[in-house]
């Protein structure tokens, strides 16, 4: 027996990938170092099972590209690596002297739903509180900003109402956007385990895994799902398929009402792509009356240029057939990263943290004293958005750039600005596990940080659950964890004085938990690591004045929202018109998304797997109907150029019905995807719209 099959102990941890959560069991061997793992049986999230990524979640750990040192560009401009003093004397001087020169407006931080919210929240209050700068954001921006705005708006706070037993108590589960089958594969193993029957429906325009899966496959148009849920609202409203007393717990009700008649599926048909019959049926089927319907949404409806409106649109639905606060229902954003949910409420990086929002004097002040720190270092400004920052950076406003553990160059929209960006920029420090990311190469200081199984702290998943994860391996060379690098950049800048309670990950948890009372994510009741793992983890809110008892829970069983009036709000606007149509010059649509449950985003972290890189192909691959392969005189593996008017790229042909003819897919983990991809961004949440451009093909 090899000696990684003889563990001496065993410690638990959430994975640090995607907002699943689930519980891995890490094997250690007698120095308490992390030799292999399995999936933790009887977790709630999980119940045992991990996808590829969490099975060789170990893997990137041992990358030769890992950051083992803190490098340096010099005069000659390479990169050389100095120690923590030299790193920390250029961060200091360089911010501080632009800082100096072009105000507390002039730097800016993106950051990432990557690390445990403890390391978040340090972040936004050191460079806010401390370093005196206001402008920061993560990449959750590009992930569910859209859904953030979305409840915030209809519920009065950001406060997802589900738990995944609700995917095991449907009678029709909907999923809009979302390829569950790979992008939360474990969540579509909570759907196979739904002992109701029920019916799966998936709206999309390709024929996902999911959708070739489900029991109904709506082809929807690109874009057309704004359209389609007016219209499925119409129908229900029209055949007097509402449930009354969930109407009495909503605001505007009579003018959304107003709103519907002019979205008769007739007047839907053609932009949506769906007969009359079909949107009168499936009207009929989310509104039966007794079934339990659950809306379920991701990045096709996130990433989008009017992605708020369209997830208000299913919040109305629900709202509207009773299908909210009971088993089986609601309107439920699926999150992309590990953290994604901590970076919401705690991260500190627009404009909040433990629930407060800088906006109001009330919660600045409660911010002040729970955190220690003087009433007027707290910005009453919010933070300028992600493609504001950038935007800020090209019109030599912001000069200087923090990145931390995120990788812009590669995954921001219309990437080859950030190329263009470097030469504007007077400073950039990447603080990251590799120092081989497209974002680390265009760095001028990288700060090497210890990555997930090397640092202790919490992650939130898309149910609300929080859980921690452990240090199982020390990180390499002189790298430290972010909490530690927080740290040492406080003393640099002369602030640690305020963060003299922040001694530890646990100790930032507790502050950060004390600062929830009485806000709806209060997590009072939480008494530490120990007491989250002793309960297999614990999902918000977990008040002290009234601890809940169960283990799964779901929001507004009593139909009361944290709106002023306690009633949720229809909201609604018409269609918006596409920001970039096909035309002559380039006529097909591109639709971007993840293409395997076998890699991760930029490959940052994945593609240093042996494994998973066998289980994907390395070269860049594009999906083209058969019909459009044919009239081209394309053959599979053939070299086309796909170019946009914002860049071009190469891939190599897969023909496939899964795209509809006039379509083509493109999976974002290869580098050149986003030089494509149109910059146009939903004007509530300012999340980026990567779902749909406009782009010429033609073979190499
Ligand atoms: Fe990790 Fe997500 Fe895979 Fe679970 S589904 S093992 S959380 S990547």
């Amino acid at each position: 027996v090899p000696a990684r099959l003889k563990p001496a102990s065993t410690v638990t941890s959430i994975c640090g990938y995607c907002a699943t959560g689930c519980q891995l069991k890490l094997h250690l061997d007698e120095n308490g170092r992390a030799i292999n793992l399995t999936p933790q049986a009887g977790y709630p999230v999980n119940l045992g099972m991990a996808c590829p990524k969490g099975w060789q979640a170990l893997d990137p750990l041992d990358s030769p590209d890992r950051a083992t040192t803190p490098l340096l560009r010099n005069d000659a401009g390479e990169m050389v690596p100095v120690g923590w003093a030299e790193a920390m004397e250029a961060f200091v001087s360089h911010f501080k002297d632009i800082k100096e020169k072009h105000g507390r407006e002039s730097v800016a931080f993106l950051s990432t739903g990557q690390i445990p919210f403890e390391e978040m929240a340090f972040l936004g209050s050191l460079f806010k509180f401390g370093m005196g700068f206001i402008h920061g954001d993560a990449n959750t921006r590009q992930c569910m900003a859209t859904a953030v705005a979305a409840y915030k708006q209809s519920f009065g706070f950001d406060a997802p109402p589900y738990s995944y037993a609700d995917f095991e108590e449907s009678d029709v589960i909907v999923l809009v956007g979302s390829n569950l089958c790979i992008a939360h594969p474990i969540l579509w193993q909570r759907v196979m385990r739904n002992k109701r029957n029920p019916q799966i429906i998936v709206i999309d325009p390709r024929a996902t895994e999911t959708a070739q899966a489900a029991t109904q496959h709506v082809v929807l148009k690109p874009k057309g799902d704004l359209a389609l849920f007016y219209s499925l609202a119409h129908c229900i409203v029209r055949d007097g398929r509402t449930d009354p007393e969930s109407i009495e717990r909503t605001e505007g009700y009579d003018d959304f009402v107003a709103f519907l008649r002019d979205y008769s599926p007739e007047s839907v048909s053609e932009k949506t792509g769906q007969s009359v019959e079909a949107i009168e049926a499936l009207a009929r089927t989310v509104s039966e009356p007794g079934k339990r319907v659950s809306w379920w949404w991701t990045m096709g409806i996130n990433q989008s240029y009017e992605g708020v409106r369209a997830a208000q649109a299913m919040i109305n639905l629900a709202l509207i057939t009773g299908n909210i606060g009971k088993p089986g229902t609601g309107a439920n954003s699926i999150t992309g990263q590990c953290n994604a949910m901590g970076s919401r409420l705690f991260s500190n990086t627009t404009s909040m943290v433990g629930g407060h929002d800088f906006a109001y004097e009330s919660h600045r002040e409660k911010v002040a004293a729970g955190l220690g720190i003087p009433l007027e270092n707290i910005p009453a400004d919010s933070s300028l958005a992600y493609d504001q920052i950038l935007a800020a950076a090209e019109e030599g406003k912001i000069k200087g750039l923090w990145i931390v553990a995120t990788n812009p160059f590669h995954s921001w929209i219309d990437s080859g600005r950030l190329a263009a960006l470097r030469e504007k920029l007077e400073f950039i420090v990447v603080q990251d596990m590799f120092h081989t990311t497209e974002s680390a190469r265009a760095a001028d200081l990288v700060l090497p940080s210890a990555g997930w199984g090397e640092k202790d702290g919490c992650f939130i998943n898309s149910e609300r659950r929080i859980g921690t994860l452990k240090k199982v391996r020390e990180a390499p060379g002189i790298a430290l964890s972010d909490f530690r690098i927080f740290r040492l950049i406080a003393h640099a800048w002369g602030c640690d004085e305020l963060f003299s309670r922040w001694t530890d990950p646990e100790s930032a948890f507790r502050l950060l938990r004390d600062l929830t009372k009485d806000r709806p994510c209060d997590i009072t009741g939480v008494e530490g690591y120990e007491m989250i793992d002793r309960l297999g983890g614990v999902q918000w809110p977990y008040p002290a004045s009234n601890p809940p008892a169960n283990r799964e829970r779901r929001l507004f069983e009593d139909g009361n929202y944290y709106t002023p009036s306690g009633k949720a709000k229809l909201l609604f606007s018409p269609p918006a018109d596409l920001p970039e149509p096909t035309d002559s010059a380039y006529p097909f649509t591109l639709l971007t998304g993840r293409g395997t449950s076998s890699q991760w985003h930029t490959q940052s972290r994945t593609g240093k797997s042996d494994i998973l890189q066998k289980l994907y192909p390395q070269e860049a691959y594009i999906e083209i109907h058969p019909t459009d392969a044919s009239r081209l005189r394309l053959k599979e593996h053939d070299t086309v150029t796909i170019r946009s008017r914002r860049g071009e790229m190469h891939a190599s042909v897969y023909i496939a019905p899964t795209v509809q003819p006039g379509q083509l897919f493109l999976p974002m983990h290869y580098p050149e995807v986003n030089r494509l991809t149109h910059p146009s961004f939903d004007p509530h949440s300012r999340q980026p719209n990567y779902k749909f451009c406009a782009v010429a093909l033609a073979k190499a």
